[in-house]
């Protein structure tokens, strides 16, 4: 991709654009990146970037016309329906995102592993790099889960990455062509910004749309959502599930994972060695097994990361076991799905507390099972008056509401009683009350390790 001295804007000075912006700028482009917020407000360092010779424009966006940019970077958090994109789209000025342009210019021997789906992208990603580097590889992850591809690619040789891509990221792929692809689920999220379900789902899709037959695709056979995308799909497809024995693929059978290529079916580990908890876990580790496998990663290898792999922080985290109480952070659960699965995860009853900014969702399905596993109620947050009329539908009682935070760990810790999960799955984003899901997520270890202080004093 020849970028010497093209004038490229920068659409937002978060993680991804600044390093888009860096990337460019050592490409030669005249670069200049915007954001509508003022610029004390981004907490950048914006004079180290003007010293690189970044434009930097903010408090509003520059205006878009051919004489003043050849190409717009689009950053994941920032919605296309914004004026410099409309603007761009208007005069036939390309917008692509950060991962196409890390995309575009990675070294060859480079090799993309990228992973989607609604939920456990993260979670995949970390577990299928471990597993890479644990069979020889230069194994590294980027994208949403933390340093941005574009970044890495400059950095790095030769070695293998694994890639964390969003809906939101894909959006704007146009090349992206991952050597192996593997996709968890699609089910609704993200509707307040991607407006339609079909508009996500097309998201998605393109993670795999450029591969070509050399390349693999790996897919939950049991996601009607992927089952329909298979055919469509140019790579060589396959697919693992949880439920049920496959021809093909990865799969459970006697109680051991097993992968099935071509005729030859290797077992990878019995199932009671792995360390990652619930089933959707188990589809977690079947995607990343089955791309290892396809990456050349042999069975030992994999086998040993499952066995010692105890996941991702805020994603069914235990904080601590006090009393027989055992306290799980699930902050990252941003979405009812995910509380579903979490819920699913225990056979212990479970005090929850849940709730905080709703993305678009319907609680009906968690209240089904709210009723039906969870022992008390806890509800916070501006999704609280949403969730409790769900539950109350289905005729459960045991509600409390409370105003803030700490009073909801408190009133979890006064609940608990031996044998109980106290389980933080709030089924929503943090948004109303928190920077990030991170922040939620310390906040409760925090307070759960000063609440069981207390109790041994
Ligand atoms: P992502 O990066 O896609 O948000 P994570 O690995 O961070 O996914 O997990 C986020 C939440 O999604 C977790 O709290 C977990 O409860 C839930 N989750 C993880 N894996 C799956 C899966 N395969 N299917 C459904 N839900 C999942």
């Amino acid at each position: 991709m020849k970028l010497e001295n093209k004038k490229v804007l920068v659409v937002g000075l978060g993680r991804s654009g600044i390093a888009a912006a860096q990337i460019l700028r050592s490409r030669n482009a005249l670069v200049t990146v915007c954001d509508h917020k003022a610029a004390d407000e981004t907490g950048i360092d914006i004079e180290s970037m003007q010293r690189a010779g970044i434009e930097i424009y903010t408090g509003d966006y520059p205006k878009v016309s051919r004489h003043n940019y050849d190409l717009l970077i689009a950053s994941p958090g920032i919605a296309l329906n914004i004026q410099p994109f409309q603007e761009a789209f208007a005069q036939g000025i390309p917008v692509i995102g950060e991962l196409e342009l890390a995309y575009r210019l990675k070294k060859e021997q480079t090799e993309l592993l990228a992973i989607t789906g609604t939920n456990g992208k993260t979670t995949t990603t970390a577990l299928l790099q471990e597993i890479l580097a644990r069979g020889g590889k230069r194994a590294f992850t980027a994208g949403n889960i933390g340093i941005a591809l574009a970044t890495l690619v400059d950095e790095v040789e030769d070695a293998v990455i694994a890639v964390e891509v969003s809906s939101f990221q894909l959006e704007t792929a146009v090349d992206f062509r991952p050597h192996i692809c593997g996709i968890l689920n699609i089910t609704p999220d993200h509707l307040d910004r991607h407006q339609s379900m079909r508009a996500y789902v097309e998201a998605k899709a393109k993670i795999f749309q450029k591969q070509r037959p050399e390349d693999y695709a790996v897919f939950n056979y049991e996601d009607p959502i992927l089952r329909e995308l298979g055919p469509s799909c140019p790579a060589r497809l396959f697919y693992f599930s949880a439920e049920q024995p496959l021809s093909e693929g990865a799969f459970v059978e006697d109680n051991h994972v097993t992968i099935m290529v071509e005729n030859k079916k290797v077992r990878i580990c019995p199932l009671n060695r792995i360390k990652l908890r619930g089933k959707h876990n188990l589809e977690n580790v079947l995607c990343a097994a089955m791309m290892a496998y396809l990456g050349g990663i042999a069975a030992p290898a994999i086998a040993e990361v499952l066995s010692s792999f105890k996941g991702v922080r805020h994603r069914l985290e235990e904080v601590d076991c006090q009393n027989n109480i055992l306290y799980i952070n699930d902050s990252k659960a941003t979405n009812p799905e995910s509380a579903i699965k979490a819920l699913e995860s225990f056979d212990n009853p479970i005090i929850l507390i849940a709730g905080g900014r709703n993305k678009g969702s319907s609680f009906d399905q968690l209240a089904e099972l709210i009723k039906s596993k969870v022992k008390e109620l806890i509800l916070l947050g501006e999704a609280k008056e949403e969730i409790k009329q769900a539950v109350m539908d289905v005729n459960y009682k045991n509600i409390h509401e409370v105003g803030s935070f700490p009073e909801a760990v408190r009133m979890a810790y006064n609940l608990a009683k031996p044998g109980d999960v106290v389980l933080l799955s709030p089924a929503c984003a943090s948004w109303d009350m928190f920077p990030s899901y991170e922040h939620r997520g310390d906040l409760f270890c925090q307070l759960v390790k000063s609440l069981s202080g207390k109790a041994l004093e």
